[in-house]
């Protein structure tokens, strides 16, 4: 993958918790081009796991609310979850950065109907309850998922449970 833009570097943005979020944010609305780079399905990192967080004590809902709203309102920035960043070449001004991107295997159509998620019976460990307990393994991350996609797990592709969640959907 390669991102230029004439004149103005773009700025990549590695980690979509609270903190990455408000970075890419404060970049793009000065006027950069930004990527936000996600390992995982969702933005929202450790913040959007707890209860509630420093300084204010606030429950996650709350600071992702609001930049979830900045960010939709902006299209400077660019979220990519599911990515790594595998390699990082040159210095400060002309990085080159090569990124992998894994596969949702839901596409960006996804309406978050969850008709999928109740045709698949298969079960994974909870990454968004630390996997203290038991998902179906087609999901959506949490609630305010960012963004509203689902997710099927990888464990499922091959099984008879990969074609009932492509009939389902
Ligand atoms: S069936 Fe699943 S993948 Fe298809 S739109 Fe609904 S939630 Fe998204």
């Amino acid at each position: 993958m390669s991102a230029q833009q004439t004149g103005s570097p773009v700025v990549l943005v590695v980690g979509g918790g609270i903190s990455g979020m408000t970075a890419a944010l404060e970049a793009a609305e000065c006027g950069r081009q930004v990527i936000l780079v996600e390992r995982s399905p969702t933005l929202g990192g450790r913040t959007a796991l707890l209860y509630r967080y420093f300084p204010k004590m606030c429950h996650p809902t709350c600071g992702l609310e609001i930049n979830l709203r900045r960010l939709r309102a902006n299209r400077n920035v660019r979220v990519l979850t599911m990515a790594e960043v595998t390699a990082v070449k040159g210095s400060a001004g002309h990085y080159e950065v090569t990124l992998k991107q894994h596969p949702r295997y839901v596409n960006e159509k996804c309406t978050a109907c969850g008709d999928c998620a109740r045709a698949v019976s298969a079960k994974i460990r909870n990454p968004f309850n630390y996997g203290l307990d038991e998902i179906g393994a087609a999901y959506l991350p949490h609630a305010m998922a960012y963004p509203p996609r689902y997710v099927i797990d990888p464990s499922v592709i091959g099984t008879p449970d990969a074609q009932k969640a492509k009939d389902a959907c």
